[in-house]
Protein backbone atom coordinates (compact mmCIF):
# COMPACT_ATOMS: atom_id res chain seq x y z
CA UNK A 1 0.00 0.00 0.00
CA UNK A 2 1.71 3.38 -0.99
CA UNK A 3 1.35 6.44 0.64
CA UNK A 4 -1.95 7.72 -0.53
CA UNK A 5 -3.75 4.58 -0.13
CA UNK A 6 -2.75 4.38 3.54
CA UNK A 7 -3.81 7.43 4.26
CA UNK A 8 -7.36 6.44 2.68
CA UNK A 9 -7.54 3.72 5.11
CA UNK A 10 -6.73 6.12 7.92
CA UNK A 11 -9.04 8.81 7.18
CA UNK A 12 -11.80 6.47 7.00
CA UNK A 13 -10.24 5.17 10.52
CA UNK A 14 -10.79 8.86 11.31
CA UNK A 15 -14.63 9.31 10.22
CA UNK A 16 -15.80 5.68 12.19
CA UNK A 17 -13.91 7.54 15.35
CA UNK A 18 -15.65 10.49 15.12
CA UNK A 19 -19.09 8.92 14.16
CA UNK A 20 -18.51 6.47 17.22
CA UNK A 21 -18.27 10.03 19.28
CA UNK A 22 -21.21 10.97 17.81
CA UNK A 23 -19.65 14.36 16.40
CA UNK A 24 -20.05 16.34 14.86
CA UNK A 25 -23.38 17.14 16.50
CA UNK A 26 -26.37 18.37 14.89
CA UNK A 27 -26.48 22.17 14.67
CA UNK A 28 -28.28 23.69 17.67
CA UNK A 29 -28.27 27.19 18.05
CA UNK A 30 -31.12 29.73 17.12
CA UNK A 31 -31.37 30.77 13.71
CA UNK A 32 -30.85 34.69 13.97
CA UNK A 33 -31.82 37.28 10.98
CA UNK A 34 -29.08 40.24 10.34
CA UNK A 35 -29.78 43.84 9.77
CA UNK A 36 -30.93 42.65 6.20
CA UNK A 37 -33.39 40.09 6.94
CA UNK A 38 -30.88 37.66 5.55
CA UNK A 39 -29.89 35.16 8.48
CA UNK A 40 -26.74 35.77 10.35
CA UNK A 41 -23.86 33.26 10.82
CA UNK A 42 -23.33 32.62 14.31
CA UNK A 43 -19.88 32.68 14.25
CA UNK A 44 -17.34 34.44 11.33
CA UNK A 45 -13.72 33.11 12.23
CA UNK A 46 -11.07 35.53 10.47
CA UNK A 47 -7.96 33.97 9.30
CA UNK A 48 -8.07 29.56 8.33
CA UNK A 49 -4.02 29.40 9.70
CA UNK A 50 -3.73 26.84 12.60
CA UNK A 51 -5.48 28.63 14.97
CA UNK A 52 -8.09 29.45 12.47
CA UNK A 53 -8.61 25.61 11.85
CA UNK A 54 -8.61 24.13 15.39
CA UNK A 55 -11.19 27.21 16.25
CA UNK A 56 -13.88 26.17 13.89
CA UNK A 57 -13.05 22.39 14.60
CA UNK A 58 -13.90 22.70 18.14
CA UNK A 59 -16.99 25.28 17.03
CA UNK A 60 -18.37 22.12 14.62
CA UNK A 61 -17.67 19.51 17.64
CA UNK A 62 -20.18 21.62 20.34
CA UNK A 63 -22.86 21.37 17.33
CA UNK A 64 -22.08 25.07 16.16
CA UNK A 65 -22.22 24.38 12.73
CA UNK A 66 -23.45 27.86 11.28
CA UNK A 67 -19.81 28.94 10.94
CA UNK A 68 -17.88 30.33 8.15
CA UNK A 69 -14.17 31.00 8.06
CA UNK A 70 -12.40 33.19 5.44
CA UNK A 71 -8.56 33.61 4.82
CA UNK A 72 -7.48 36.42 2.44
CA UNK A 73 -4.64 34.14 1.63
CA UNK A 74 -4.80 31.02 -1.40
CA UNK A 75 -5.47 28.12 -0.20
CA UNK A 76 -2.30 26.12 1.33
CA UNK A 77 -0.80 29.32 1.83
CA UNK A 78 -2.02 30.68 5.75
CA UNK A 79 0.23 31.77 8.07
CA UNK A 80 3.98 31.81 7.95
CA UNK A 81 4.54 28.02 7.65
CA UNK A 82 5.61 28.07 3.88
CA UNK A 83 5.53 31.60 2.86
CA UNK A 84 7.69 33.82 5.78
CA UNK A 85 8.67 30.76 8.26
CA UNK A 86 12.70 30.56 6.77
CA UNK A 87 13.53 27.55 8.93
CA UNK A 88 13.74 24.24 7.59
CA UNK A 89 11.81 22.71 10.14
CA UNK A 90 9.73 23.85 13.22
CA UNK A 91 11.09 24.89 16.00
CA UNK A 92 8.81 22.62 18.18
CA UNK A 93 9.57 18.77 19.16
CA UNK A 94 7.81 16.27 16.67
CA UNK A 95 5.74 14.89 19.26
CA UNK A 96 3.18 17.26 19.88
CA UNK A 97 -0.03 16.32 19.13
CA UNK A 98 -0.60 18.96 16.43
CA UNK A 99 -4.88 20.49 16.36
CA UNK A 100 -6.16 17.20 17.22
CA UNK A 101 -9.19 18.44 19.52
CA UNK A 102 -8.54 15.24 21.23
CA UNK A 103 -9.22 12.72 18.26
CA UNK A 104 -6.28 10.38 18.67
CA UNK A 105 -6.35 10.05 15.09
CA UNK A 106 -6.38 13.78 13.68
CA UNK A 107 -2.32 14.13 16.35
CA UNK A 108 0.08 15.15 13.38
CA UNK A 109 2.20 11.66 14.24
CA UNK A 110 -1.38 9.55 12.96
CA UNK A 111 -1.21 11.91 10.44
CA UNK A 112 2.14 11.67 9.35
CA UNK A 113 2.08 7.67 9.59
CA UNK A 114 -0.77 7.60 7.72
CA UNK A 115 1.10 9.40 4.86
CA UNK A 116 4.61 8.38 5.14
CA UNK A 117 4.77 4.78 7.62
CA UNK A 118 6.07 4.60 10.47
CA UNK A 119 9.71 3.78 9.92
CA UNK A 120 9.47 7.49 8.40
CA UNK A 121 8.17 8.79 11.66
CA UNK A 122 10.84 6.80 13.60
CA UNK A 123 13.59 8.73 11.11
CA UNK A 124 11.78 12.45 11.50
CA UNK A 125 14.07 14.60 13.53
CA UNK A 126 11.32 17.62 13.39
CA UNK A 127 8.59 18.18 11.42
CA UNK A 128 9.34 20.23 8.14
CA UNK A 129 7.53 23.44 7.35
CA UNK A 130 5.48 21.52 4.33
CA UNK A 131 4.29 18.74 6.19
CA UNK A 132 2.73 20.99 9.27
CA UNK A 133 1.11 23.41 6.43
CA UNK A 134 -0.27 19.54 4.58
CA UNK A 135 -1.33 18.42 8.61
CA UNK A 136 -3.38 21.91 8.96
CA UNK A 137 -4.87 21.68 5.53
CA UNK A 138 -5.79 17.84 6.07
CA UNK A 139 -7.39 18.29 9.57
CA UNK A 140 -9.39 21.06 8.33
CA UNK A 141 -10.91 18.68 5.51
CA UNK A 142 -11.39 15.88 8.01
CA UNK A 143 -13.35 18.15 10.06
CA UNK A 144 -15.25 19.45 6.77
CA UNK A 145 -13.84 22.96 7.90
CA UNK A 146 -16.21 25.81 5.75
CA UNK A 147 -13.61 28.17 4.30
CA UNK A 148 -13.49 30.46 1.82
CA UNK A 149 -10.08 31.62 0.87
CA UNK A 150 -9.09 34.36 -1.00
CA UNK A 151 -11.47 36.62 1.28
CA UNK A 152 -10.11 39.72 3.20
CA UNK A 153 -12.25 41.10 6.06
CA UNK A 154 -11.68 44.82 6.06
CA UNK A 155 -13.70 46.00 8.94
CA UNK A 156 -15.64 44.94 12.19
CA UNK A 157 -18.40 47.19 13.11
CA UNK A 158 -19.76 45.74 16.74
CA UNK A 159 -23.37 46.50 17.50
CA UNK A 160 -26.09 45.56 20.05
CA UNK A 161 -26.59 41.54 18.80
CA UNK A 162 -24.46 41.31 15.53
CA UNK A 163 -21.12 42.46 14.34
CA UNK A 164 -21.13 43.70 11.10
CA UNK A 165 -18.01 42.88 8.65
CA UNK A 166 -16.81 44.20 5.65
CA UNK A 167 -15.33 41.88 3.56
CA UNK A 168 -12.97 42.32 0.27
CA UNK A 169 -14.63 38.81 -1.94
CA UNK A 170 -13.61 37.94 -5.77
CA UNK A 171 -17.06 39.09 -6.13
CA UNK A 172 -16.43 43.01 -4.54
CA UNK A 173 -17.28 44.18 -1.09
CA UNK A 174 -20.08 43.06 1.17
CA UNK A 175 -20.80 43.24 4.53
CA UNK A 176 -21.71 40.09 6.17
CA UNK A 177 -23.20 39.64 10.13
CA UNK A 178 -22.48 37.43 12.76
CA UNK A 179 -23.48 36.68 16.13
CA UNK A 180 -19.74 36.26 17.04
CA UNK A 181 -16.28 37.08 15.49
CA UNK A 182 -13.02 35.00 16.39
CA UNK A 183 -9.97 37.15 15.24
CA UNK A 184 -7.34 34.19 14.48
CA UNK A 185 -5.20 36.50 12.28
CA UNK A 186 -1.96 35.29 13.67
CA UNK A 187 1.32 36.53 15.14
CA UNK A 188 1.27 39.69 12.28
CA UNK A 189 -2.39 40.35 13.32
CA UNK A 190 -2.09 41.44 16.64
CA UNK A 191 -0.67 45.07 15.65
CA UNK A 192 1.70 44.60 12.89
CA UNK A 193 5.09 44.55 12.29
CA UNK A 194 7.76 46.09 15.26
CA UNK A 195 9.46 48.77 13.64
CA UNK A 196 12.48 50.42 15.81
CA UNK A 197 12.56 53.90 15.96
CA UNK A 198 14.70 55.57 13.57
CA UNK A 199 14.38 53.21 10.89
CA UNK A 200 13.98 55.34 7.57
CA UNK A 201 10.40 54.14 6.04
CA UNK A 202 11.24 55.04 2.54
CA UNK A 203 13.96 52.43 2.65
CA UNK A 204 11.25 49.77 2.51
CA UNK A 205 10.88 47.49 0.03
CA UNK A 206 14.28 48.53 -2.21
CA UNK A 207 16.55 47.89 0.86
CA UNK A 208 14.59 47.08 3.53
CA UNK A 209 12.04 44.52 4.91
CA UNK A 210 10.33 43.09 7.51
CA UNK A 211 10.93 39.39 7.89
CA UNK A 212 7.31 38.75 7.80
CA UNK A 213 7.16 40.06 4.43
CA UNK A 214 8.05 38.27 0.77
CA UNK A 215 12.02 38.73 0.36
CA UNK A 216 13.71 37.66 -2.87
CA UNK A 217 16.82 36.50 -1.76
CA UNK A 218 18.35 36.07 -4.94
CA UNK A 219 18.45 39.58 -5.21
CA UNK A 220 21.25 39.59 -2.36
CA UNK A 221 23.59 36.92 -4.10
CA UNK A 222 26.72 38.74 -3.52
CA UNK A 223 25.64 41.65 -1.44
CA UNK A 224 25.99 42.55 2.54
CA UNK A 225 22.69 42.25 4.55
CA UNK A 226 22.24 44.00 7.82
CA UNK A 227 19.75 41.97 10.00
CA UNK A 228 18.49 43.48 13.17
CA UNK A 229 17.58 41.38 16.61
CA UNK A 230 18.64 38.23 17.56
CA UNK A 231 15.47 36.13 18.06
CA UNK A 232 14.81 32.89 16.05
CA UNK A 233 13.19 34.78 12.92
CA UNK A 234 16.31 37.50 12.83
CA UNK A 235 18.04 33.75 12.53
CA UNK A 236 16.20 32.02 9.94
CA UNK A 237 16.65 35.13 7.58
CA UNK A 238 20.30 35.62 7.82
CA UNK A 239 20.85 31.42 7.28
CA UNK A 240 18.74 31.93 4.17
CA UNK A 241 20.67 34.67 2.79
CA UNK A 242 23.65 33.27 3.51
CA UNK A 243 22.53 30.26 1.67
CA UNK A 244 21.17 31.87 -0.77
CA UNK A 245 24.64 33.05 -1.97
CA UNK A 246 24.44 36.69 -0.10
CA UNK A 247 28.31 37.77 0.62
CA UNK A 248 27.89 38.64 4.31
CA UNK A 249 25.55 39.32 7.07
CA UNK A 250 25.71 40.74 10.29
CA UNK A 251 23.64 40.54 12.91
CA UNK A 252 23.12 43.65 15.50
CA UNK A 253 21.90 42.34 18.50
CA UNK A 254 21.29 45.01 21.85
CA UNK A 255 21.79 42.19 24.10
CA UNK A 256 25.30 41.61 25.05
CA UNK A 257 24.95 37.60 25.26
CA UNK A 258 21.68 35.36 23.86
CA UNK A 259 19.07 34.17 25.89
CA UNK A 260 20.10 30.62 27.05
CA UNK A 261 16.65 28.95 28.34
CA UNK A 262 12.77 28.90 26.29
CA UNK A 263 10.65 29.54 29.41
CA UNK A 264 7.92 29.09 26.99
CA UNK A 265 8.76 25.65 26.62
CA UNK A 266 9.17 25.11 29.94
CA UNK A 267 5.66 26.54 30.75
CA UNK A 268 4.37 24.35 27.69
CA UNK A 269 2.14 22.04 30.50
CA UNK A 270 -1.94 21.82 31.19
CA UNK A 271 -1.42 23.54 34.64
CA UNK A 272 -0.04 26.58 32.71
CA UNK A 273 -2.46 26.58 30.16
CA UNK A 274 -5.49 25.20 31.99
CA UNK A 275 -4.65 27.41 35.54
CA UNK A 276 -3.42 31.20 33.80
CA UNK A 277 -6.64 32.31 33.30
CA UNK A 278 -7.53 31.94 36.91
CA UNK A 279 -4.78 33.72 38.11
CA UNK A 280 -4.59 36.95 39.61
CA UNK A 281 -3.41 39.92 37.70
CA UNK A 282 -0.79 40.99 40.12
CA UNK A 283 0.37 37.10 39.89
CA UNK A 284 0.07 37.19 35.62
CA UNK A 285 1.97 40.26 35.27
CA UNK A 286 5.07 38.88 37.45
CA UNK A 287 5.24 36.07 34.83
CA UNK A 288 5.10 38.63 31.93
CA UNK A 289 7.46 40.16 32.57
CA UNK A 290 9.72 37.45 34.04
CA UNK A 291 9.68 35.44 30.66
CA UNK A 292 9.47 38.95 28.70
CA UNK A 293 12.49 40.06 30.13
CA UNK A 294 14.51 36.60 29.86
CA UNK A 295 13.09 36.14 26.11
CA UNK A 296 13.77 32.94 24.01
CA UNK A 297 17.10 31.83 22.72
CA UNK A 298 16.94 31.17 18.57
CA UNK A 299 17.13 27.23 18.79
CA UNK A 300 20.05 25.79 18.40
CA UNK A 301 19.97 23.93 14.94
CA UNK A 302 19.08 27.46 13.61
CA UNK A 303 22.25 29.07 14.47
CA UNK A 304 23.92 26.27 13.71
CA UNK A 305 23.04 26.50 10.15
CA UNK A 306 23.85 30.07 10.30
CA UNK A 307 27.25 29.44 11.24
CA UNK A 308 28.20 26.65 8.87
CA UNK A 309 28.77 29.98 6.37
CA UNK A 310 31.79 32.02 6.35
CA UNK A 311 30.87 35.98 6.25
CA UNK A 312 28.50 35.43 9.33
CA UNK A 313 29.10 38.09 12.28
CA UNK A 314 27.14 39.01 15.26
CA UNK A 315 27.56 42.09 17.21
CA UNK A 316 26.22 42.37 20.98
CA UNK A 317 25.30 45.06 22.31
CA UNK A 318 24.93 47.37 19.71
CA UNK A 319 21.90 48.64 18.96
CA UNK A 320 20.96 49.96 16.25
CA UNK A 321 19.71 53.59 16.52
CA UNK A 322 18.95 54.82 13.32
CA UNK A 323 18.86 53.60 9.73
CA UNK A 324 18.47 55.76 6.42
CA UNK A 325 19.48 55.52 2.65
CA UNK A 326 23.20 56.66 1.66
CA UNK A 327 23.43 56.47 -2.17
CA UNK A 328 22.15 52.74 -3.01
CA UNK A 329 23.47 51.42 -0.04
CA UNK A 330 21.83 51.37 4.34
CA UNK A 331 23.61 54.03 6.54
CA UNK A 332 23.28 52.25 9.88
CA UNK A 333 24.12 54.19 13.15
CA UNK A 334 24.62 53.12 17.13
CA UNK A 335 24.98 54.82 20.47
CA UNK A 336 28.57 56.91 20.66
CA UNK A 337 28.46 57.85 16.88
CA UNK A 338 28.95 54.16 15.75
CA UNK A 339 28.38 53.50 12.14
CA UNK A 340 27.92 50.66 9.62
CA UNK A 341 26.79 50.34 6.20
CA UNK A 342 24.69 47.53 4.28
CA UNK A 343 23.13 46.85 1.03
CA UNK A 344 20.07 45.50 2.35
CA UNK A 345 18.89 45.66 5.55
CA UNK A 346 16.48 42.95 7.21
CA UNK A 347 14.21 43.30 10.45
CA UNK A 348 14.03 40.16 12.87
CA UNK A 349 12.01 42.59 15.42
CA UNK A 350 8.65 40.32 15.49
CA UNK A 351 5.61 41.89 16.24
CA UNK A 352 3.66 44.57 18.40
CA UNK A 353 0.33 43.29 20.60
CA UNK A 354 -2.18 46.16 20.50
CA UNK A 355 -5.76 46.10 19.55
CA UNK A 356 -5.52 49.53 18.84
CA UNK A 357 -3.27 48.89 15.88
CA UNK A 358 -5.29 46.14 14.23
CA UNK A 359 -6.62 47.32 11.17
CA UNK A 360 -10.17 44.91 11.28
CA UNK A 361 -10.58 46.88 14.44
CA UNK A 362 -9.32 50.41 13.84
CA UNK A 363 -12.94 52.12 13.95
CA UNK A 364 -12.53 50.93 17.54
CA UNK A 365 -9.33 51.85 18.55
CA UNK A 366 -9.52 54.33 22.14
CA UNK A 367 -12.45 51.65 23.24
CA UNK A 368 -10.53 48.45 23.56
CA UNK A 369 -9.49 48.02 27.49
CA UNK A 370 -5.68 47.03 27.57
CA UNK A 371 -3.68 45.79 30.95
CA UNK A 372 -2.63 49.63 31.06
CA UNK A 373 -6.01 50.35 31.57
CA UNK A 374 -6.71 47.89 34.21
CA UNK A 375 -3.70 46.83 35.72
CA UNK A 376 -1.56 49.02 38.03
CA UNK A 377 2.19 47.11 38.29
CA UNK A 378 4.52 48.71 41.00
CA UNK A 379 7.12 51.37 39.11
CA UNK A 380 9.78 48.65 38.69
CA UNK A 381 7.49 46.29 36.66
CA UNK A 382 5.90 48.67 34.28
CA UNK A 383 6.42 47.39 30.49
CA UNK A 384 4.87 49.58 28.36
CA UNK A 385 5.06 46.98 25.49
CA UNK A 386 3.16 44.69 28.03
CA UNK A 387 0.77 47.09 29.01
CA UNK A 388 -0.92 47.30 25.44
CA UNK A 389 -1.80 43.86 25.43
CA UNK A 390 -5.62 43.77 25.40
CA UNK A 391 -7.45 42.83 28.61
CA UNK A 392 -10.19 39.78 27.52
CA UNK A 393 -12.58 37.79 29.07
CA UNK A 394 -12.45 34.32 29.67
CA UNK A 395 -13.94 33.10 26.44
CA UNK A 396 -11.06 35.70 24.25
CA UNK A 397 -13.55 38.66 24.09
CA UNK A 398 -12.62 42.15 23.71
CA UNK A 399 -13.97 44.58 26.79
CA UNK A 400 -15.02 48.05 26.61
CA UNK A 401 -12.50 50.65 28.10
CA UNK A 402 -15.79 51.83 29.56
CA UNK A 403 -18.11 49.33 30.56
CA UNK A 404 -21.27 49.44 28.21
CA UNK A 405 -19.86 52.55 25.61
CA UNK A 406 -19.68 50.16 23.11
CA UNK A 407 -22.35 47.66 22.81
CA UNK A 408 -21.51 44.39 20.99
CA UNK A 409 -17.72 44.72 21.38
CA UNK A 410 -17.53 41.52 23.40
CA UNK A 411 -18.99 39.78 20.47
CA UNK A 412 -15.32 39.93 18.99
CA UNK A 413 -12.93 37.15 20.73
CA UNK A 414 -9.15 37.30 19.92
CA UNK A 415 -8.05 34.27 19.52
CA UNK A 416 -4.49 35.11 18.60
CA UNK A 417 -0.94 35.62 20.11
CA UNK A 418 -2.54 39.19 21.97
CA UNK A 419 -4.86 36.46 24.24
CA UNK A 420 -1.39 35.88 26.04
CA UNK A 421 -1.54 38.31 28.92
CA UNK A 422 -5.29 37.53 29.75
CA UNK A 423 -5.30 33.65 29.40
CA UNK A 424 -1.88 32.32 28.81
CA UNK A 425 0.02 30.39 26.18
CA UNK A 426 -3.23 29.15 24.31
CA UNK A 427 -3.34 31.39 20.80
CA UNK A 428 0.27 31.72 20.48
CA UNK A 429 1.99 28.34 19.15
CA UNK A 430 1.34 24.66 18.71
CA UNK A 431 1.22 23.07 22.13
CA UNK A 432 -1.68 25.15 23.86
CA UNK A 433 -3.94 25.06 20.33
CA UNK A 434 -6.45 22.50 21.67
CA UNK A 435 -7.34 23.23 25.14
CA UNK A 436 -7.78 27.28 23.72
CA UNK A 437 -9.86 26.22 20.98
CA UNK A 438 -11.65 23.89 23.99
CA UNK A 439 -12.68 27.19 25.87
CA UNK A 440 -13.06 29.48 22.92
CA UNK A 441 -15.79 26.98 21.32
CA UNK A 442 -17.16 26.19 25.18
CA UNK A 443 -17.54 30.06 26.38
CA UNK A 444 -18.61 30.71 22.76
CA UNK A 445 -21.69 28.11 22.83
CA UNK A 446 -22.73 29.19 26.60
CA UNK A 447 -22.72 33.11 24.92
CA UNK A 448 -25.00 31.14 22.42
CA UNK A 449 -27.24 29.32 24.48
CA UNK A 450 -28.04 32.06 26.90
CA UNK A 451 -28.91 34.29 24.33
CA UNK A 452 -30.90 31.86 22.74
CA UNK A 453 -32.78 30.52 25.63
CA UNK A 454 -35.74 31.78 24.82
CA UNK A 455 -35.82 29.27 21.31
CA UNK A 456 -34.37 26.34 23.50
CA UNK A 457 -37.20 26.88 25.72
CA UNK A 458 -39.63 26.53 23.02
CA UNK A 459 -38.13 23.59 21.13
CA UNK A 460 -38.19 22.12 24.77
CA UNK A 461 -41.67 22.87 25.02
CA UNK A 462 -42.74 21.75 21.52
CA UNK A 463 -40.08 18.60 22.11
CA UNK A 464 -42.64 15.25 22.33
CA UNK A 465 -41.55 12.20 21.52
CA UNK A 466 -43.47 9.92 23.06
CA UNK A 467 -41.57 6.79 25.45
CA UNK A 468 -43.93 4.91 26.44
CA UNK A 469 -46.04 4.49 23.72
CA UNK A 470 -45.20 0.81 23.10
CA UNK A 471 -45.87 0.37 27.10
CA UNK A 472 -49.05 -0.45 29.22
CA UNK A 473 -48.59 3.15 30.55
CA UNK A 474 -48.62 5.44 27.52
CA UNK A 475 -51.38 8.51 28.34
CA UNK A 476 -51.65 10.40 24.90
CA UNK A 477 -50.83 14.14 25.49
CA UNK A 478 -54.89 15.21 25.57
CA UNK A 479 -55.66 13.13 28.81
CA UNK A 480 -52.32 14.15 31.09
CA UNK A 481 -53.98 17.16 32.90
CA UNK A 482 -54.51 16.32 36.55
C1 LIG B 1 8.19 32.51 11.57
C2 LIG B 1 7.39 31.81 12.62
C3 LIG B 1 7.72 30.53 13.02
C4 LIG B 1 6.98 29.88 14.02
N1 LIG B 1 7.35 28.63 14.40
C5 LIG B 1 6.68 28.03 15.39
C6 LIG B 1 7.03 26.71 15.83
O1 LIG B 1 7.94 26.07 15.33
N2 LIG B 1 6.33 26.16 16.84
C7 LIG B 1 5.28 26.81 17.44
O2 LIG B 1 4.67 26.26 18.35
N3 LIG B 1 4.92 28.03 17.04
C8 LIG B 1 5.58 28.66 16.05
N4 LIG B 1 5.20 29.91 15.65
C9 LIG B 1 4.10 30.59 16.36
C10 LIG B 1 2.68 30.15 15.89
O3 LIG B 1 2.52 28.76 16.02
C11 LIG B 1 2.44 30.57 14.46
O4 LIG B 1 2.48 31.97 14.37
C12 LIG B 1 1.10 30.07 13.88
O5 LIG B 1 1.10 30.40 12.52
C13 LIG B 1 -0.08 30.68 14.57
O6 LIG B 1 -1.23 30.27 13.89
P1 LIG B 1 -2.43 31.28 13.60
O7 LIG B 1 -3.50 30.52 12.95
O8 LIG B 1 -2.72 32.02 14.85
O9 LIG B 1 -1.83 32.38 12.60
P2 LIG B 1 -1.41 32.25 11.09
O10 LIG B 1 -0.91 30.89 10.81
O11 LIG B 1 -0.50 33.40 10.82
O12 LIG B 1 -2.76 32.43 10.27
C14 LIG B 1 -3.44 33.64 10.26
C15 LIG B 1 -4.21 33.72 8.96
O13 LIG B 1 -5.08 34.85 9.01
C16 LIG B 1 -5.20 35.39 7.70
N5 LIG B 1 -5.64 36.76 7.85
C17 LIG B 1 -5.05 37.75 8.56
N6 LIG B 1 -5.79 38.87 8.50
C18 LIG B 1 -6.87 38.58 7.72
C19 LIG B 1 -8.01 39.33 7.30
N7 LIG B 1 -8.19 40.60 7.69
N8 LIG B 1 -8.90 38.74 6.50
C20 LIG B 1 -8.75 37.45 6.12
N9 LIG B 1 -7.70 36.70 6.50
C21 LIG B 1 -6.79 37.25 7.31
C22 LIG B 1 -3.81 35.26 7.13
O14 LIG B 1 -3.83 35.24 5.73
C23 LIG B 1 -3.33 33.93 7.72
O15 LIG B 1 -3.49 32.86 6.85
C24 LIG B 1 5.90 30.56 14.63
C25 LIG B 1 5.55 31.84 14.23
C26 LIG B 1 6.28 32.46 13.22
C27 LIG B 1 5.87 33.86 12.82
Amino acid sequence: MDGLDSLAVHERRVARDLALLGLPPANWPATVAGPDGEPALDVLVVGAGMYGVVAAGALLLKGVRNIQVVDRAPEGLEGPWITYARMETLRSPKHLPGIPLGIPGLTFRAWYEARFGMAAWEGLYKIPNADWQDYILWVRRMLDVPVRNGVSVLRLSPGAGMVAATLATPEGERVLHARRVVLATGRAGTGGAAIPPGIDPSLFPALAAHSAEAIDFTRLRGRRVAVLGAGASAWDNAATALEQGAAGVEIYARRPFLPQINKGRGSAHPGFFEGWAGLPPEEKWRLLVYMADLQSPPPHETVLRTLRHDGFRIHFSTPITGARREGRAVALTMPEGGRASADFLILGTGFVVDAARIPELAGLAGQIASWGDRHAPPPEARRPELARFPWLGEGFELEAREPGACPGLSRIHLFSHAAMASLGAIASDIPGASIGAERLAQRIAAHLFREDIAVMRGRLEAFAEPELESTPFFVPAAFQRG
